[in-house]
């Protein structure tokens, strides 16, 4: 067969050769040892926690070493395509603290970088030059076969128990004379561009992987497609070139492509080009609340897994970077509590440490890591987080909250100041509910009274605290008052003592206090009810306790 015949035949128009990409993209100016990455989503509009969690593996790898990170958009399949989807994949990664130092951009065929153009649909011509090369060289051929004569195909497949798919002897179109060819392409028939697999199963191909070690892979014997009947390229051939042309070093990918590998190698090695480093990254898992095992995260069932979660709860970027972090490396949470003073940004990342089986995602070990970052926080960034989160999530709160920005300040630096700041808001959107109560406009009562005092005994507690309550004493002298009064009702001094025999009393303290509490706060948890109470002013603080001893009596 006259292999260059037939690449004339099926690309007259491709007048391009491979040698001009070659050097219209040449190797990269790079430090030695240096990591050229990038990310490949397709733009379908969902952009999930596995998109993230691959980006900071790559983006750590090409910026500890000097490398580069590249945006590429993997749009060949124009069906699950959504609009407005590059920018939600590019805007969502800014978010979460990714700069892509090239690729596709903002601007609709815009293109930062030389080795553009980034986004696969505008490359169309790149593959069909390496596609006619493969051709050329005997490694590829057209089917024409339609989707009955596959379904044939697989029907004596299954009968004579054979491994199913396109490859040897059942691989129809592979040898077929080229006027065979000449006449479908003149009838104007579609034909898929395929490999012509010279592999064999029964032989072994070894694959260097960055997280998993040597890999030993069962060659690839079939005969894939490598171009659609619409000219598309498969993932498998477009990765080929584009990470070949585009110098990338590290091909960092989840695990599902590990099936696929061995034609990903096999096309590399065919074309004699250098394979990149390949390091599939394990499945995000987590454990079903039902079942109590390990499973993969689902886009239907688990709404943690898109990233936009993170944004609409109001999870802050430094957090999930953090926690992700914890997933990847082993020894980060020990290199994060002995640095406490460094950025997580500094932590000498490595694919060594990596975790080779599924990823646990823990939500509320998540939620302890962001506690503990927040708590670190200034009170202005506090403030600035959560007027910027509820300016677009929760607008009633976002009013009353930035109405009176000192008040709102004043009560976020409740219990924050000192070596042991509060560690209790994990995000902005809990932070919102948190803090509701110190505004009349969102305040609601939650909690009941503590059993120990209900009805009249609380009526009572509350109608002396008012008698008494001044707001001139200082914290001590205001504590010896509430003590003053339990003293007074019968309520223990130490809770102690109330649970040794609490026969003798009618509670302790902690229930006197916590009557305060739920009048003033709505809730038996807050933070301490002296500074609350400054924090608010005389006239909440009163109207509040009266409301709940008119409450009682109507
Ligand atoms: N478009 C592929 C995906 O979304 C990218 C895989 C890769 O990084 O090569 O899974």
């Amino acid at each position: 067969m006259d292999y260059k015949k037939l690449s004339e035949l099926l690309f007259p128009n491709v007048d391009k050769t491979p040698q001009y990409f070659e050097e219209l993209y040449p190797q990269r100016n790079v430090p030695k040892g240096a990591c050229v990455t990038r990310i490949g989503p397709s733009p379908t509009g969902f952009i999930h926690l596995g998109n993230l969690y691959n980006a900071i593996i790559g983006e750590r790898l090409a910026h500890q070493s000097g490398g580069i990170i590249f945006l590429r958009i993997e749009d060949t399949d124009s069906k699950r395509e959504v609009k407005g989807a590059v920018r939600t994949i590019i805007k969502s990664m800014n978010h979460f603290g990714i700069h892509f130092d090239e690729g596709a951009t903002l601007k609709k065929h815009d293109n930062n970088g030389i080795y553009a153009p980034y986004k696969q649909s505008d490359r169309k011509e790149i593959y069909q030059t390496f596609a006619k090369l493969l051709v050329s060289m005997g490694y590829a051929y057209p089917c024409f076969c339609t989707q009955d004569e596959l379904a044939r195909l697989h029907e004596i497949q299954q009968r004579v128990e054979d491994n199913f798919g396109y490859y040897e002897r059942y691989a129809i179109w592979r040898d077929r004379p080229i006027e065979d060819v000449e006449d479908m392409l003149a009838k104007g028939e579609p034909y898929v561009l395929r490999f012509r697999s010279v592999g064999d199963i029964n032989n072994y191909v070894y694959v260097k992987d960055g997280i998993r070690g040597e890999l030993r892979l069962h060659e690839n014997y079939q005969d894939f497609v490598l171009l659609k009947s619409d000219g598309i390229p498969t993932y498998h051939f477009a990765h080929v070139v584009d990470d070949h042309l585009m110098r990338t070093t590290h091909v960092i990918r989840g695990e599902e492509w590990l099936a696929t590998l061995p034609i990903h190698v096999q096309l590399f090695d065919t074309l004699g080009w250098e394979r990149p480093l390949y390091c599939h990254t394990p499945q995000l898992m987590k454990i079903d609340e039902d079942t109590g095992k390990k499973r993969k995260l689902s886009k239907r069932q688990d709404p943690e897994l898109a990233l936009t979660y993170y944004v609409s709860q109001g999870y802050i970027p430094d957090a999930v970077w953090v926690y992700l972090l914890t997933v990847l490396n082993s020894n980060f949470e020990e290199w994060f509590t002995a640095n406490a003073d460094k950025s997580y940004l500094d932590f000498p990342f490595s694919l060594d440490k990596m975790n080779k089986s599924g990823a646990l995602l823990d939500i509320p070990k998540f939620n302890d890591i962001s506690k503990e970052i927040i708590s670190k926080l200034s009170v202005e960034d506090i403030y600035d987080g959560i007027a910027q989160w509820s300016r677009k999530y929760n607008r009633k709160f976002y009013k009353v909250f930035t109405s009176n920005p000192e008040y709102s300040k004043k009560v976020i630096g409740i219990g924050r100041s000192g070596d042991k700041p509060r560690k209790d808001i994990e995000s902005w959107k809990q932070a919102s509910k948190f803090l509701s109560f110190y505004f009349d406009d969102t305040f609601k009562r939650k909690d009941d009274f503590p059993v120990n005092a209900q009805g009249s005994d609380k009526d009572i507690i509350l109608t002396k605290y008012l008698e008494t309550l001044d707001f001139n004493d200082s914290q001590e002298e205001w504590f010896n008052k509430v003590r003053a009064i339990a003293e007074e009702l019968n309520y223990a001094l130490q809770p102690k003592k109330y649970k040794k025999n609490p026969e003798l009393y009618n509670g302790s303290i902690v229930d006197v206090s916590n009557v305060i509490r739920v009048a003033l706060t709505g809730r038996q948890n807050s933070p301490d009810i002296y500074e609350i109470s400054q924090a608010m002013g005389e006239t909440m603080v009163r109207d509040r306790i009266s409301e709940c001893i008119e409450l009682s009596s109507s």
